[in-house]
């Protein structure tokens, strides 16, 4: 039997750019290196 836990929450955006699916804490996308938008969600 295998017990598979996944904790782990995976956030994940949209380039601004490219739209390549990248994650949600990432300042530049990886895929075209274009600067994301910093989301704030303080308010
Ligand atoms: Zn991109």
């Amino acid at each position: 039997m295998v017990i598979i836990t996944i904790s782990e929450k995976k956030v994940t955006k949209y380039c601004t750019y490219c739209a390549e699916e990248i994650d949600a804490k990432a300042e530049v996308c990886p895929k075209c290196g274009v600067r994301q938008p910093k989301q704030d969600e303080s308010k």
